[in-house]
């Protein structure tokens, strides 16, 4: 069995001026990876924009910012989704949203 280790940023790579596996292997180009100080990220066809832009544009967000540990990892919500966008400041209503999906699978 193998152990759940926590992302590390690829440090070796990005020594080597590679990018991370993970964003050098995503086929549909949606991991964009960088420097939040310098305001820029790079996807693995090498499309560079700024970071900023990129979170303001599509709604970017990070997972429970609210325990205040910074994550550095932000997700950009899908587009044209088939459920409204979870609460992000109210795990309860969040929770909501799960179950009447859950319901609705049962029906
Ligand atoms: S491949 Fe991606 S997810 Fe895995 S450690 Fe490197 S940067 Fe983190």
């Amino acid at each position: 069995m193998g152990t759940v280790e926590k992302c590390d940023f690829c440090p070796d790579m990005i020594r080597q001026g590679k990018m991370p596996a993970c964003v050098s292997g995503c086929p549909m180009d949606a991991i964009y990876f960088g420097d939040q100080n310098e305001d820029a990220v790079t996807n693995a066809s090498g499309v560079t924009v700024r970071f900023s832009q990129l979170l303001e544009d599509n709604g970017g967000y990070r997972h429970l910012e609210e325990l205040g540990t910074e994550p550095r990892v932000y997700y950009l919500p899908p587009k044209n989704r088939k459920y409204p966008v979870p609460d992000m400041k109210s795990p309860g209503k969040e929770k909501k949203h799960i179950e009447m999906d859950m319901g609705n699978m049962q029906m």
